[in-house]
């Protein structure tokens, strides 16, 4: 009966060391894969979760002429330079 007990502990201690390294492979891909996501230099996800998606999805650039900051999407791109509306971009 001590043996039977004391194999059941031994195949208890093997299983949670093997499911606390499952855990760290794990945790290990997941964190590798969320700095790919993450790699904008300025997109600190946390802090700018509170101000809604679109600030956390998109870069905001500043206009080359007035200076304001526009999603990148919502921008104008002409001559290798940001600007926030069509006006400005000529
Ligand atoms: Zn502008």
């Amino acid at each position: 009966m001590f043996i039977i007990k004391l194999l059941l502990f031994v195949f208890l201690v093997v299983i949670i060391f093997f499911v606390g390294t499952l855990a760290r492979i794990f945790f290990g891909m997941s964190s590798g894969s969320r700095q790919k996501t993450n790699r904008r230099p300025n997109g600190r996800s946390s802090s700018r979760r509170r101000f809604g998606h679109e600030a956390e999805a998109e870069r905001m650039l500043a206009c080359a002429v007035c200076g304001v900051h526009v999603p990148e999407s919502e921008g104008v791109k002409a001559a290798g330079k940001f600007f926030c509306c069509e006006a400005h971009s000529k």
